[in-house]
């Protein structure tokens, strides 16, 4: 009898699986079910060019609506799942509806970190993850309004940009005392923060907001040292939390994230899971995580279609990420740890450079400011796993080419 795979999620992962299951020969069902009502699209543009009325919706589809028809694969939307029935290998609709499995894949993402500050209601205080909320803040960032972005990670930041090429004045409320520190190598974190700073962004570092101040509708962020900024809108980027409910009301092992080892496979052989839900296990990095990221997503979602397919594909490769913006193109590789030795190559002032990030003799990270080459030779390398030393790598002599093996 023919297989059928029940995904659960239509955001990149999701999509991802399905495609690479009919690419990679799959002959069964795929039926996606997503909450949203939009076929799965990809989040990048969302806080760009959406957010900025350049992109209409549609273009940030993954695939199109007769791509899906054409492979047979069955796009659910507007559907939530309310549990599955592991013995029974059924999922429940909300809407009283059941669909059976042979493999489940739990591509559920994540929701938003909810800031629980009073005022939190109000009309003009804003999250942003979706597509909806994407357009519903964009409609909002007109000329001359006062914006306020509580949280300095990428989604804050880029929102700041966006808003600022919108014509509006905004300032950020971040509790650390420093940007983007997810992931950025202060020397970048740095840099970025000045670009914005040049753009007429004000930074309240060290700085948490405690109350949303208004009457129906925002008025004003008060923060914990009694400043008020005058607002007239708040957009809150304080990152996300798993989508873990269902495989913890099921009984899979859970652990800030669904775990899954390196071919996706949760605690139950029927399950798979992949994307941002997940704590998984990559080779090249060695411990489990849980990543943020477009190219976890959909290398998780390669995978899971490679573990269906019965080929063995195990998760092994470098993470990556990028971030856009004003004129500055953040690419980056590896997760730099605090210990690692950082080398600075090219100079800042110049507006293109990188930082490198070297652990025990061994190049594992790189973070580029618009040099979109030493990226992606930067990425080979690190995948390669090479040996470097500082003076070859902050000599721009040096062609990075010769140190691939
Ligand atoms: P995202 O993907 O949403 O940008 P990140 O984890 O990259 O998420 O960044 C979130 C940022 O929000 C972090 O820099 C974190 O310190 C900051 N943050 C978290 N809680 C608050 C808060 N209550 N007020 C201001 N900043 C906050």
């Amino acid at each position: 009898m023919s297989q059928r795979v029940i995904i659960i999620g239509g955001g990149q992962a999701g999509a991802q699986a399905a495609i690479s299951l009919r690419t990679g020969g799959f002959d069964g069902s795929i039926d996606l079910i997503a909450r949203e009502n939009w076929l799965p699209y990809q989040r990048p543009p969302l806080s760009k060019a959406v957010l900025q009325g350049d992109m209409e919706p549609e273009r940030t589809e993954v695939r199109s609506q007769d791509f899906y028809t054409g492979k047979e694969i069955s796009i659910h939307t507007g559907r939530t799942v309310t549990g599955i029935d592991r013995q029974q290998q059924l999922v429940h609709g909300e809407t009283g509806e059941t669909w059976a499995y042979d493999w489940l894949v739990l591509a559920t993402g994540g929701r938003l970190r909810q800031l629980k500050i009073p005022g939190s209601d109000l009309a003009g205080v804003h999250y942003l993850r979706g597509l909806d909320e994407s357009l519903a803040i964009g409609r909002e960032l007109t000329e001359g309004r006062r914006v306020t972005v509580v949280g300095a990670g990428y989604i804050g930041l880029e929102v700041a940009a966006s808003a600022v090429k919108l014509g509006c004045k905004v300032q950020v409320a971040e509790t650390l005392p420093g940007v983007l520190s997810r992931g950025a190598v202060p020397q970048v974190a740095r840099y970025i923060q000045k670009k914005h700073e040049e753009q007429g962004v004000q930074f309240r570092l060290g700085r948490m907001a405690v109350r949303f101040l208004g009457d129906k509708q925002l008025s004003g962020v008060e923060l914990d040292d009694g400043t008020v900024l005058d607002s007239d809108l708040a957009v809150v980027g304080i990152g996300i939390l798993p989508e873990q409910e269902l495989a913890e009301q099921c009984g899979l092992e859970v652990n800030d994230g669904v775990v899954v080892d390196e071919f996706c496979r949760t605690s139950d052989p029927h399950i798979l899971a992949a994307g941002d839900n997940t704590r998984h296990l990559n080779r090249f990095l060695g411990s489990r995580s849980r990543m943020e990221s477009v190219q976890n997503a959909v290398s998780q979602g390669k995978i899971v279609a490679a573990t269906i397919l019965g080929q063995e594909l195990p998760y092994d490769e470098p993470p990556w990420f990028w971030s856009d913006q004003y004129d500055v193109k953040l690419q980056m590789v590896g997760i730099p740890d605090d210990s690692d030795e950082l080398v600075t190559r090219g100079d800042p002032e110049s507006g293109s450079f990188a930082v490198f990030s070297i652990r025990d003799g061994v190049l594992t990270g790189v973070q580029c400011i618009n040099d979109a080459k030493c990226y992606v030779m930067g990425k080979k390398l690190i995948g390669q796993r090479v040996s470097v030393s500082r003076q070859l790598l902050e000599n721009p002599e040096t062609d990075l080419k010769s140190l691939l093996s």
